[in-house]
C-alpha cells in the first residue's frame, strides 16, 4: 500500500518523498486505523489526507472550518489533477444537489464540506446516500473550548459519524498540541481507538527572532521596504491598529492588504485574494486572518504584537515558508503589549481556573520574549520536545552577533526622574519632562521645577520612550496593571542608582536588503508564473511553488522527462504548463550563450 502511496504522491503532487510524519500518518489510516495527526503548519497535513482519499473507494468527506477557502483547497486539487469539489452555503440547493449526484456516481474522490451544513437534517441525510469511506477532519482542534478557534458546529462531528449506518474512517487533523485539546478531539469527534501522532515541531527553514526595544513602527517600515519582492503577513493585535498600520504603509507606497472581524465580508474576501494573487505584498490582520491559508510562498511573518500564547504564536508565525524555502518570523515585543494582553484575558467572562490558565501561557510568551537562549530550543521544549540541541544557529540568539553598548548614564537619567515624580505617571508624561517639553500637564504639575527636567533633551520623546520600553523588558521598570499604567521602578534600578552597576544594550539590528535580480532566471520564472496566474484566474503559487521554480533556475532542465524530476512538477501541471517553461528555460539558456558567458 505505502509503495502506491508514493506513486500517487509522485504522479499528482510531483514529490518523490513522504515526509517523515506523513508517511505514520498514511499508514496507520490505510491500515484502516482512526487516526488524529498533530503537525505544525506547514508539515504538510493535506497530503496526509489527500493521498488516502485517492486509494480509497468510494468519496472522501473533508471537514474544513473556512466557506472563504474551500474554493481555493479545491481549486489547488483540480490544479493537481485530483477530482474534487465542496459544498457550502454559497451554493444554491440545486447546485448541492447536483454535486451530491455526482459524487455518488463516484466524479469526486474529495467532497469539502462545512460542518454548519451537518446542522441540517435534510443535508446530513443526503450524504447518507454516498459511499463514504473516510472522512477527514481538518483543524480538529475547533471543536475544543480550550482551542483557539472554538466552533460549536464541530460537535455535531460526533454524533453525525456515530449515527451513519456505517461509520467510515476517521482522520483528525491539528496544529495545536495540548494535552486538553488533544483529549477534546478523541472524546468529542468519537474517535475509535485512534492512533494519534505528533510529528516534529521543527520547522528547520523559518528563522525566528524576537526584537526588544525597537521603535515597532521604523521596523517595520524598514524591513517591509527592504524586502520589496517578497510576500509577507504583519499579524497586529487589535483591529484599529490593522486599521492604522496599513494605512500607514499604503501612505508610504507599500502595496499592504488588511484583514480584521471588523470588515464587511466583500472587503475581507478582496483584501485576502489580492494577497494570495500577489497582488498586495503584505497583509496587515488580526489573528482571524490565517487559518487555511496556505499560500506557500509567505516570506515572513512579521509579529507587531505579542500573541497571546506559544500555540497561538507558533501557529500563526508557522504560515511564513510551506514551500520549505527560507522565511523569517520575527516578534516585535513591547511591553504595553502585556498589559493589553492581560486586560483582555481579564475582561473575559471565563472562569476564574481558565483566566489564571490563559495568564500562565502569556507569562510563557513574554519568556519566549525575552530568553537569551535558541529560540528554536525555547519552541520546541515548550511544546514537549526533547533532546533539541544548545543551539540551532539559526534563529536571532544564535545568531545574535550585535555590539553592545553601555547604557548607564541614560538609564540613570531616567530612573531618577520616575523617581523624582513618584511613579506616580506613565510613560508618556515621564518622557515629556526628560524631553524639557513645555507641554500643559507638564507645567501644571510643575514638573519643570525637577532636576531632572530636559535631562534628555537631545533626544525626540518617541526614542526616550524606546529606551524607557528597554529598560522595562530587562525588568528595571514596570507598567503597573490598569488601563492607565504607570511606570513604577523595580529593585533592580537601586544598585544603578548608586553608580555601583552599568546597565547594557545591544545596538539596534540591521536589515539586510534583499533585492532581486530582474535579470535571473528565477524572477524570469516568476514573471512567467505571474502571466500564467493571470490568465487561469489563479494565485500564483498554484501554479508552482517558489521552491519548484528555484529548483528549475538551478537545474535548467531541457525536456519534458527532467522538468518532472523538479519537485512540485506532476503530470497534470506538466501537461497545463511544462512547455512555457521550458520555453522560458531555453531561452534564458541561449541568451547566455550568446553572450557567452
Ligand atoms: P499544513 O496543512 O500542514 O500546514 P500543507 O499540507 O499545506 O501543510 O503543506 C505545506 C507545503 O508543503 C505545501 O506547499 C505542500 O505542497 C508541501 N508538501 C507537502 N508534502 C510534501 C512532500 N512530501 N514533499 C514536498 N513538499 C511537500
Ligand atoms: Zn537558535
Amino acid at each position: 500500500m505505502m509503495n502506491k502511496a508514493l506513486q500517487i504522491l509522485q504522479k499528482y503532487f510531483g514529490y518523490s518523498q513522504l515526509r517523515e510524519g506523513q508517511e505514520k500518518v498514511i499508514a496507520s489510516l490505510l491500515q484502516g486505523s482512526d487516526t488524529l495527526a498533530i503537525m505544525p503548519t506547514g508539515a504538510g497535513k493535506s497530503l496526509s489526507y489527500q493521498i488516502p482519499a485517492l486509494l480509497f473507494e468510494g468519496v472522501t468527506l473533508v471537514i474544513s472550518p473556512l466557506i472563504s477557502l474551500m474554493k481555493d483547497q479545491v481549486d489547488a486539487l483540480e490544479q493537481y489533477g485530483v477530482p474534487a469539489t465542496f459544498i457550502n452555503s454559497s451554493l444554491t440547493l440545486r447546485e448541492t444537489r447536483n454535486r451530491i449526484e455526482k459524487a455518488r456516481l463516484g466524479e469526486y474522490k474529495l467532497l469539502y464540506i462545512a460542518p454548519e451544513r451537518l446542522e441540517t437534517e435534510s443535508f446530513a441525510s443526503l450524504l447518507e446516500s454516498l459511499p463514504i469511506s473516510f472522512v477527514a477532519i481538518d483543524e480538529a482542534h475547533c471543536v475544543s473550548q480550550w482551542g483557539h478557534d472554538f466552533r460549536p458546529s464541530y460537535l455535531r462531528l460526533g454524533p453525525f459519524l456515530q449515527g451513519l449506518s456505517q461509520r467510515p474512517l476517521v482522520g483528525a487533523f491539528t496544529a495545536t498540541a495540548t494535552a486538553e485539546v488533544k483529549q477534546d478531539i478523541v472524546r468529542l469527534l468519537r474517535l475509535i481507538n485512534p492512533k494519534i501522532f505528533v510529528t516534529g515541531f521543527d520547522r528547520p527553514n523559518l528563522t525566528f527572532s524576537t526584537l526588544r526595544g525597537e521603535n515597532k513602527k521604523v521596523f517595520l517600515l524598514e524591513y517591509v521596504q527592504a524586502h520589496p519582492e517578497q510576500c509577507g503577513i504583519v499579524y497586529a493585535a487589535t483591529r484599529k491598529e490593522v486599521d492604522a498600520l496599513q494605512a500607514f504603509l499604503a501612505g508610504k507606497g507599500i502595496k499592504a492588504g488588511k484583514y480584521h472581524a471588523g470588515m464587511n465580508d466583500i472587503e475581507r474576501q478582496q483584501n485576502q485574494e489580492d494577497f494570495l494573487h500577489d497582488r498586495v505584498n503584505v497583509i496587515v490582520a488580526t489573528n482571524a486572518f490565517g487559518m487555511g491559508i496556505d499560500k506557500s510562498n509567505v516570506r515572513y511573518v512579521l509579529h507587531y504584537n505579542m500573541p497571546k500564547t506559544m500555540e497561538a504564536y507558533y501557529q500563526e508565525a508557522g504560515r511564513a515558508g510551506r514551500d520549505g524555502e527560507p522565511a523569517e518570523c520575527i516578534l516585535v515585543y513591547s511591553p504595553q503589549d502585556v498589559v493589553l494582553q492581560r486586560h483582555m484575558i481579564e475582561q473575559t467572562t471565563l472562569h476564574p481556573e481558565r483566566k489564571l490558565s490563559e495568564l500562565k501561557k502569556m507569562q510563557e510568551m513574554v519568556d519566549y520574549c525575552h530568553t537569551t537562549r535558541c529560540l528554536r530550543k525555547t519552541i520546541l521544549e515548550y511544546f514537549g520536545e526533547n533532546d533539541v540541541p544548545e543551539e540551532c544557529g539559526n534563529c536571532g540568539n544564535c545568531k545574535d552577533d550585535r555590539e553592545t553598548v553601555d547604557f548607564t548614564i541614560e538609564a540613570q537619567k531616567i530612573f531618577s526622574c520616575i523617581y523624582r515624580m513618584r511613579e506616580r505617571f506613565g510613560m508618556n508624561l515621564v518622557a515629556e519632562v526628560l524631553k524639557g517639553s513645555r507641554n500643559k500637564k507638564v507645567l501644571e504639575l510643575k514638573f519643570d521645577r525637577l532636576s531632572t527636567y530636559g535631562l534628555m533633551n537631545q533626544m525626540p520623546v518617541q526614542e526616550i520612550k524606546d529606551c524607557m520600553n528597554y529598560l522595562i523588558t530587562e525588568n528595571y521598570l514596570r507598567l503597573s496593571t490598569g488601563e492607565y499604567p504607570l511606570v513604577k521602578l523595580e529593585p533592580k534600578v537601586v544598585p544603578v542608582l548608586k553608580g555601583e552597576a552599568k546597565v547594557f544594550r545591544k545596538v539596534l539590528r540591521k536589515i539586510e536588503k534583499k533585492n532581486a535580480d530582474p535579470q535571473s532566471l528565477f524572477e524570469r520564472l516568476r514573471v512567467l508564473r505571474r502571466a500564467i496566474a493571470a490568465r487561469e484566474k489563479l494565485p500564483p503559487y498554484m501554479i508552482f511553488a517558489d521552491n519548484t521554480l528555484r529548483e528549475m533556475a538551478e537545474s535548467c532542465p531541457t525536456g519534458r522527462t527532467a522538468l518532472l524530476r523538479i519537485n512540485g512538477v506532476g503530470e497534470k501541471k506538466l501537461e497545463k504548463y511544462g512547455a512555457e517553461f521550458l520555453d522560458e528555460i531555453q531561452a534564458y539558456v541561449q541568451g547566455r550563450e550568446t553572450l557567452g558567458v
